[in-house]
């Protein structure tokens, strides 16, 4: 069985989501939308993918420039099975009746509200309750990054309480428009909306965060504090966290202290895009002293996600009832850990 998926919004995620479809033997791509004949447009058709117009009253200024254009999205979800929207955040609630109506699933991305359909999607700690679902949401960058570290630890060791600052980068790098440029900007609601999100995928958790926005594009990092359930050590968390997939360590002492080294042993890796779909973890940084565990990760915002809708994908059409077989096979086609 071949899964057809459409992608509603050829951006940041949406393009990353394409090419990590493509990759896998389970599914393929059957069409992306743009809403404008952009240099992204073109570079979907050079990759090879059928190119719709997002928008009906559009689709004139696509003939005009001469791309090739398929039609509009009602005949792409006319070829598809499940659409990924990853049109733009709050954007995508404006489309579930569309898709709905095509009779088609759908996957939503972190910037609509889990309240819109009342499920959401993390890989690892809730891929049954997604089994057969007809609508979800994967959730946001950092709450990818919360869920990845904290789910192996709130099953394992058990967590009482967390506390975690998101330090966030302003805008994508290909922003030149948001900032902060010279500035740090915290988030004045307490808490954040990341606890409340995490709460969606891990039940029963007990977080408080806050944020603040600083001016950097390349990664987001946290900071976080664990009251566990009971006294451990640095030793058996660093063990649990090496069996857990898509969590990658660097070491401070060796040379990897920032964001900025991060990313250039991305592009040292030859990763596609300079993505880094795990989330990273300094292993000098992680400190458990009696129940408490203190650490810092970063986590690449543009590409943690991506991961995360191929097994969604799988979850939807039932491919495969157990999350690790999906994992790894994601991984292995994306070459990632
Ligand atoms: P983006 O702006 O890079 O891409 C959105 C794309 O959708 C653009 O190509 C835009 O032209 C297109 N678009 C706009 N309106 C549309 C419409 N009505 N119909 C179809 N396409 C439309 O945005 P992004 O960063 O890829 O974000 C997409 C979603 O993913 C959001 O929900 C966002 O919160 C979430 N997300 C973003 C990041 C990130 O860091 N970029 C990380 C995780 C999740």
């Amino acid at each position: 069985m071949t899964i057809k998926v459409a992608v509603n919004g050829y951006g940041t995620i949406g393009k990353r989501v394409a090419d990590a479809v493509s990759k896998q033997d389970d599914m393929e791509i059957v069409g992306v939308t743009k809403t404008r004949p952009t240099y992204e447009a073109g570079m979907a058709i050079d990759k090879g993918y059928d190119l719709y117009c997002a928008i009906d009253e559009n689709l004139k200024r696509f003939e005009d420039t001469g791309i090739p254009i398929k039609g509009t999205l009602s005949d792409l979800l006319g070829k598809c099975d499940v659409v990924v929207d990853c049109t733009p955040g709050k954007k995508g609630a404006e489309h579930l009746e569309t898709y709905r109506k095509a009779g088609v699933k759908s996957i939503f991305q972190g910037g609509e509200k889990h309240g819109m359909i009342g499920m959401s999607f993390n890989a690892l700690s809730n891929y049954s309750e997604n089994l057969g679902v007809d609508h979800t949401r994967v959730v946001s960058c950092n709450t990818t990054g919360l869920t990845r570290t904290l789910y192996p630890i709130f099953d394992r060791i058990g967590i009482d309480k967390v506390y975690a600052t998101m330090v966030r980068r302003g805008p994508d790098p290909n922003n030149s428009k948001k900032g902060p440029v010279n500035a740090i900007v915290p988030v004045l609601k307490v808490p954040s909306h990341h606890g409340p999100d995490l709460k969606t995928v891990i039940h029963g958790i007990d977080i408080d965060t806050m944020a603040v926005a600083v001016p950097t594009t390349l990664m987001h990092l946290h900071s976080i504090v664990v009251r566990l359930k009971r006294e451990s050590s640095t030793e058996e968390v660093l063990s649990i966290w090496e069996e857990t997939p898509r969590v990658r360590f660097v070491n401070g002492g060796e040379g990897i202290e920032s964001t900025a080294q991060i990313m250039e042993m991305a592009r040292d890796l030859l990763r596609e895009r300079s993505d880094l779909n795990e989330i990273i973890v300094w292993k000098d940084g992680v400190h458990v002293v009696g129940d408490h565990l203190y650490y810092y990760q970063a986590i690449h915002q543009e590409s943690d996600v991506v991961p995360e809708n191929i097994d969604c994908i799988r979850a939807m059409f039932r491919i495969t009832e157990d999350n690790m077989e999906s994992i790894e096979k994601t991984n292995k086609a994306l070459g990632i850990q």
